[in-house]
C-alpha cells in the first residue's frame, strides 16, 4: 500500500534559501515533504507549488522555532500532515523517514562587543534548542533506519569575528550530531551535519549585484571556481538521506567548494 512505501521528510526553514532547495530535491527523490516555515507562509506555499509543478508532493507547516511551543506546534502539524498526505500515522508505523534541521537565524549583534543577551538567546533558541527538542519529540515517529541531517556552517572551522555567537550555535550542533549519532545508532538512524560555505541565497544575490568584485573575491578563497548554490548543499543532503548514506554517521561534511583550504 502507499502507506507502506512512501518516504517522507521534514525540512525546517524550507520557505526559501537552502531549505527550499533541500525540500525540492527530496521531493524529486520521491519523498512527501513537510515544508516548514517561520513567518513567511506565502514563500512556503511557493516551495510547495514548485514541488507540485515538478510532480512531487509537499505540504506547508508554520511554526516559530524561537519558542518551545513552536516546536510542539511543528510536531503536531507534521504528524497531522503526514497522516493526511500518506496515511502513515504513529499507530501504523513511524511516519517520518528524514528530518533536516535547516532553519536558523544568522543575524545578531555580530562582534563580541555588539552582541546582546536577547540576540544571543535568540540564536541559541532557534539554532540549537529548537532542533534539540524537535529531535526529542520526533524520535518516536522517526522510523528505524531513518535520517537526521543538520545544516551546520563552515564558521566552525573558519573563524569569523563578526559571527561569533552564531558560530558557537553551529559548534553546538556539531557536538549534537556526534553524540546523538551514538544515541540513536542502534535504531540504524544516522545523524550528520552538512556544513555549507557562503551560499547564494537571496541576501547574497543582492550583495553580488551591489558589489561587482565580490564574486571574484569569494572564488579566490575557494578551491572550486563558482559561487555556492543552494543545490550544491541540497545534493549532499539528499545523498545522506538516501540508502547510499547508510554507513555514514556522526560526521560533518564540508560543502563549501573548498573554502579557505589554505
Ligand atoms: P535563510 O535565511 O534564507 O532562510 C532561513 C529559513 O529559516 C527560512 O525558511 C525561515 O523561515 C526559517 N526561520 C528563520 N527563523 C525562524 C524562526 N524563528 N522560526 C522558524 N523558522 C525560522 O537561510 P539560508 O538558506 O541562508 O540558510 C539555511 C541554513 O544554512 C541555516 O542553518 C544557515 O545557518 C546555514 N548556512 C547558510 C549559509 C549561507 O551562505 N546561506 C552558509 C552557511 C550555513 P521564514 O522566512 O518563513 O521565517
Amino acid at each position: 500500500s502507499e502507506a507502506g512505501t512512501t518516504r517522507t521528510a521534514l525540512v525546517t526553514g524550507a520557505s526559501r534559501g537552502i531549505g527550499r532547495a533541500v525540500a525540492r530535491r527530496l521531493a524529486r527523490d520521491g519523498m512527501v515533504v513537510a515544508v516548514h516555515y517561520g513567518s513567511d507562509a506565502a514563500a512556503a506555499q511557493e516551495t510547495v507549488d514548485l514541488i507540485a509543478a515538478a510532480g512531487g508532493r509537499a505540504f506547508a507547516v508554520g511554526a516559530d522555532l524561537a519558542s518551545y511551543d513552536g516546536v510542539l506546534t511543528l510536531v503536531d502539524g507534521v504528524r497531522a500532515g503526514l497522516a493526511a498526505h500518506t496515511g502513515r500515522t504513529a499507530d501504523s508505523g513511524a511516519p517520518l523517514d528524514v528530518l533536516v534541521n535547516n532553519a536558523a537565524v544568522a543575524t545578531s549583534g555580530g562582534h563580541l562587543q555588539d552582541e546582546t543577551v536577547e540576540g544571543f538567546d535568540r540564536l541559541f533558541a532557534v539554532n540549537v534548542r529548537a532542533p534539540f527538542f524537535l529531535v526529542q519529540q520526533l524520535l518516536p515517529v522517526l522510523r528505524d533506519g531513518g535520517r537526521i541531517v543538520n545544516i551546520g556552517s563552515g564558521v566552525t572551522r573558519i573563524a569569523l569575528a563578526d559571527e561569533l555567537a552564531y558560530a558557537m550555535t553551529k559548534g553546538a550542533m556539531e557536538t549534537f550530531t556526534r553524540t546523538l549519532a551514538n544515541v540513536v545508532g542502534a535504531r540504524r538512524i544516522t545523524v550528520n551535519t552538512v556544513a555549507p560555505g557562503p551560499t547564494e541565497t537571496a541576501a547574497l544575490t543582492a550583495r553580488l549585484a551591489a558589489v561587482p568584485e565580490l564574486e571574484h573575491l569569494m572564488i579566490a578563497g575557494q578551491a572550486l571556481p563558482w559561487v555556492g548554490q543552494p543545490e550544491d548543499i541540497a545534493d549532499p543532503v539528499a545523498f545522506l538521506a538516501s540508502p547510499d548514506g547508510r554507513w555514514i554517521t556522526g560526521t560533518v561534511i564540508d560543502a563549501s567548494g573548498g573554502t579557505y583550504l589554505g
